[in-house]
């Protein structure tokens, strides 16, 4: 039965039969038995599925996998050990030294590093642009050896919406796929393959695990992406893998031909997974996602709509408020909401953030974001303390940014924090 996604939150993934645990079992193996050297043989030569290492794949990462791809709406999905790792395996998955990819500049600054830091190291190079540019200015920035483009549905930390469409229509004029990291979303709110996306990323640190517990990655491929039709751009899928006998993965393997590529080629070689006990506790957090999004979600426009009412309060930025400039693009692409995640000033610049912050005491100073406990972090001075001030302002990050991740306490008691520490 086709069910909707606050049932998939509970049931998908593991399905166990008669008298089998109810609860998803956690793997807790580094290997795994065969009867023959046959039977295993097969598996090194991907012409069977099933476990031999836990360092490319274990059945607890796989069922938990399976129930965010069903939610994605996607064909293939792995977990990874981090968001990070997420992120650097859905672009080194299709894109090698001497190839070049597209990112939006207001993307979480670890990725931003990633992105323009290490894996131009690696010889590939990411050009940043303004994700609101319009459509024929987006176009000039692509070039020969473009492989990819990247963007946040929601950005980390200023919460700018993407405009997925124009994104994806831009893609895929070039022939290259569209990857969306929809980590402040989530599919509850927003699922980015229904608007064009061809891969989708997660942090599942944030909101999927949702207690601050695990810290993980996942990366859902839609499997929409017609690898064989740009056979010259995209080598590794669509020519031989001399280290996997000679398989080609988008023949081989269809739909799954890039999920299939990143576990057997870059698990194996940089074995980034997370760990079963890990997938176990993230399993246990996607069981109330949708009822912890929902709570986010009108927690933080009650106290976006306070904040708006305090003569002390520069500026607000939350995009499920009327006026503000992301109000269509939201109400177009996540019309539930958005996340708890929101920005703002304080009058008085950097320091009077600052003095407000260190006030509050139902609130923590916390570097992480999207969990149930409220927390507040200043960028300028936190996540983005690496960048300079010409980044910071490319990244949209003001001085005064202060990011405020609602939790799902009682309003009341945020609310009566936040006045407090104004006061
Ligand atoms: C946190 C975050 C990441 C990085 O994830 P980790 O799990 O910390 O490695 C990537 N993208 C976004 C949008 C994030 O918020």
């Amino acid at each position: 039965m086709d069910t909707r996604i606050e049932t998939k939150c509970l049931s998908e993934g593991w399905k166990p039969s008669q008298g089998e645990p109810r609860q998803l079992p956690v793997y807790q193996s580094t290997t795994f038995k065969y009867d023959t050297s046959d039977a295993m043989g097969k598996l090194f030569d991907l012409e069977a599925d099933g476990y031999f290492y836990t360092r490319l794949q274990n059945p607890t990462n796989d069922a938990v996998a399976a129930k965010i791809c069903a939610l994605e709406g996607g064909e293939a999905a792995m977990l990874t050990s981090s968001g990070q790792a997420a992120n650097f395996y859905a672009v080194f998955n299709i894109c090698e030294a001497g190839d070049h990819f597209i990112a939006s500049s207001s993307i979480y600054g670890g990725t931003f590093n990633l992105f323009g830091v290490t894996m131009k190291k690696m010889g590939i190079e990411c050009t940043f642009v303004d994700q609101n540019l319009p459509e024929e200015e987006l176009d000039k920035y692509f070039k020969p050896n473009t492989k990819a483009v990247f963007g946040e549905s929601i950005t980390n930390p200023t919460v700018s919406i993407l405009d997925f469409e124009k994104f994806a229509r831009i893609a895929h004029k070039h022939g290259v796929p569209f990857i969306v990291d929809n980590t402040f979303a989530t599919p509850i709110n927003c699922r980015p393959i229904e608007w064009g996306a061809d891969i989708v990323t997660h942090s599942t640190t944030k909101y999927m695990d949702g207690h601050g517990v695990t810290v993980g990655g996942c990366i859902v491929d839609s499997g929409n992406f017609d690898w064989m039709k740009y056979a010259d751009k995209f080598p590794g899928l669509t020519t031989p893998d001399e280290s996997y006998h000679g398989v080609t993965y988008a023949t081989k393997f269809g739909k799954k031909a890039y999920i299939t590529k990143a576990t057997s080629q870059l698990m194996r070689d940089f074995g980034s997974i997370q760990s079963p006990q890990n997938a176990f506790y993230l399993n246990v957090g996607l069981e109330s996602l949708h009822l912890r999004v929902e709570r986010h979600c009108s927690n933080a426009l009650a106290v976006a709509k306070f904040l708006k009412s305090q003569d002390k309060v520069a500026w607000v930025h939350y995009a499920d408020l009327e006026d503000d400039e992301y109000h269509a693009l939201q109400q177009k692409y996540m019309p539930k909401g958005t996340c708890g995640v929101l920005s703002f000033g304080i009058k008085g610049g950097r320091q009077a953030s600052i003095d407000f912050m260190d006030k509050l005491k139902v609130c923590s100073i916390a570097t992480h974001v999207a969990d149930a406990k409220t927390c507040i972090l200043h960028p300028a001075s936190h996540t983005h303390r690496q960048m300079t001030d010409e980044q910071l302002r490319e990244a949209g990050v003001a001085p005064d940014l202060i990011r405020l991740s609602v939790g799902i306490e009682n309003i009341d008691d945020i609310i009566e924090d936040i006045k407090q520490a104004l006061a």
